[in-house]
């Protein structure tokens, strides 16, 4: 090895040991008689002294380095008089009696440091250079100590990891997929993968009961900063399990992971079915850091000449505990908020339990205080509480509400996140209709098993059918989902013809899959969590993109290698390809 400790490493008890260094320069101060300079690697930063009086050449060397040089340096280590207490070797520093520079650098583009002055393109297209700031590098940590912790307890659990081929075959359900054209069979493309899910499925097949795998998945979709068009999944599937095992098995890998990685407990994660989860907060993914369920006023709301309110599906509301001396400033601010385009109310409505007893809301004209009193009970109003309504359609009311909730919370400083809230959601509907193509999608993907007491459902009602499945929620995140599969040739046939599937192109696209099933397919069933939030979540933070190494931008782009690329002329003639612009 060209050093004998890392930067991290040394402390006072090495003091008058002789050891050598290498890193890169991250800052040099020239104070006449003495220079000095922190020295970085992965493991942290020590100050290397160069002294005037003793080594006049290796100081004047040292002046010389510029940022980011990577050097090696010999010296003594030594207590220091003035002590840093912000890093963990602020306690010595290396007297330097050899110095040898390993390779100069060119200026780089933003400092190096803990905060940088680099904006975001900039940061990515240098983000090897990023990577040598001690945040972005704590984040490659936490990364690694979460796969290294998942892999540790699937393990001891009997998973088997196994891998799975990245050039498959594009299928029409899901996302769109990325395609590869082969040369070899000109005119035929792969696809990759959006998941595993038929061949984990075939695993079980084969009778690998317990599988996982921490795997790229590639969906070509339209970005936003919790999504990377490829990302990393924990994929898993086992057999000869209830919807319980696997809730139970995956709920102890989350509860490991806390416990190994955050030093917390969670305790048991509660279990809310989709209906109530959508009646309680508007969303699929509840943020369970704070309470402010939705009130249905529905009942009291009709039947006093308010037009709005008459001719409402749901009325329906929020209680902002302390928020009834919000001035007008503040409750228009909200109302602007719900008005919003991707949010969509037409107007909010409040009313303000004051501290005096007296009551005040915008719909005075319709009701009397007494009225509204009633209002504040269903609601457990207290003094000083506000209370902010919506009004119109279910769906559209319950989504406008779940945004303003989530605002309030935002505004009320209860979304910490250093606090973590995990349930899991159930009892998702099987099916979705889609207007505009007129036909149901399955709202999980087409191997979901519907609920067996709903089967019966499907030839009559198919909008109606519950699936066994579900999905794993933190803090108002979507960290993973799956379902129990369907394992019957019979019933995966009739799901596909529910979907629109003719019985050929079924067999098309995935007779694979359904033929398998005809060779002893054990009822099996799993979960894929998205590994890039979870590590983000755990991280303390909204974008994936700072926990993975090299990310794409917004526009799908990888600014650093400049990719996507055109490709030569002559390759595409070797795939038969003809660009048409
Ligand atoms: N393959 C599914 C997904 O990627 C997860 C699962 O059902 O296991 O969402």
């Amino acid at each position: 090895m060209l050093r004998t400790h890392t930067c991290g490493e040394l402390r006072p008890a090495h003091s008058g040991q002789q050891v050598t260094l290498t890193g890169w320069v991250q800052r040099s101060r020239d104070l006449g008689g003495m220079t000095f300079i922190d020295l970085r690697d992965r493991y942290g930063i020590t100050q290397l002294v160069f002294n005037m009086e003793t080594h006049p050449d290796l100081c004047e060397k040292a002046r010389k380095l510029g940022r980011e040089y990577v050097v090696s340096a010999t010296g003594v280590v030594s207590e220091r008089s003035n002590k840093n207490p912000r890093i963990p070797t602020g306690e010595i520093e290396i007297m330097v009696v050899e110095l040898s520079v390993l390779n100069p650098s060119a200026v780089p583009p933003f400092t190096i440091e803990e905060n940088t002055d680099g904006g975001d393109e900039l940061r990515m297209k240098y983000r090897y250079l990023d990577l040598r700031r001690n945040p972005v590098k704590k984040n490659m940590e936490l990364r690694h100590r979460m796969a290294l912790e998942t892999r540790k307890y699937l393990d001891f659990q009997g998973f088997l990891e196994i891998e799975t081929p990245f050039l498959i075959k594009s299928t029409p359900e899901g996302a769109r997929d990325f395609v590869v054209p082969s040369r070899m069979n000109p005119g035929q493309f792969y696809a990759l993968p959006q998941s595993p899910q038929t061949f984990k499925q075939l695993l079980m097949v084969a009778g690998y009961d317990r599988y996982f795998q921490i795997v790229r998945c590639f969906r070509d979709e339209d970005l936003r900063a919790d999504r990377q068009p490829e990302f990393t999944q924990i994929d898993c599937e086992m057999s000869f399990v209830t919807q319980e095992d696997v809730l139970n098995t995956f709920e102890g890998l989350a509860k490991s992971l806390f416990r190994e990685v955050k030093g917390l407990e969670t305790g048991n994660f509660p279990r809310m079915s989709y209906e109530d989860a959508m009646r309680l907060y508007g969303s699929d993914k509840p943020d369970l850091r704070f309470g402010m369920q939705f009130v249905d006023f529905t009942g009291l709301a009709k039947g006093h000449g308010f037009q709005v309110f008459d001719d409402a599906e749901l009325v329906a509301g929020i209680n902002a505990k302390g928020c009834a001396s919000y001035s007008r400033k503040q409750t228009d601010e909200l109302t602007e908020f719900v008005k919003k385009p991707q949010i969509g109310a037409k107007g909010l409505i409040y009313i303000r339990f004051n501290e005096d007893g007296t009551v005040k809301s915008s719909v005075d004209k319709f009701f009397d205080e007494n009225t509204l009193k009633l209002w504040g009970e269903q609601a457990e109003a207290q003094p000083g509480d506000l209370l902010l309504v919506l009004a119109g359609d279910t769906l559209k009311t319950r989504k406008a509400l779940n945004e303003l909730r989530l605002e309030m919370g935002n505004r009320l400083g209860l979304r910490d996140p250093d606090i973590f809230k995990p349930l899991w959601v159930t009892d998702f509907p099987l099916l979705e209709w889609d207007e505009e193509t007129r036909r149901f999608y399955a709202m999980h993907h087409p191997f979901t098993s519907p609920k067996p007491e709903d089967v019966a459902l499907l030839d009559t009602d198919p909008g109606k059918v519950r699936a066994n499945a579900y999905d794993m929620v933190i803090n108002g995140v979507e960290i993973g989902g799956g379902s129990i599969r369907i394992h019957d040739r019979k019933l995966q046939q009739k799901m596909f013809k529910t979907l629109g599937f003719s019985d050929e192109d079924a067999q098309e696209q995935f007779g694979f899959l359904m033929n398998a099933f005809e060779y002893g397919a054990p009822p099996h069933g799993g979960i894929a969590l998205g590994f890039d939030r979870l590590v983000a979540l755990f991280g303390g933070s909204d974008s994936i993109r700072d926990y993975i190494a090299f990310p794409k931008n917004n526009a799908g782009r990888d600014v650093m290698i400049d990719s996507p690329a055109r490709i030569a002329r002559e390759q595409l003639d070797e795939l038969r390809i003809k660009i048409v612009d």
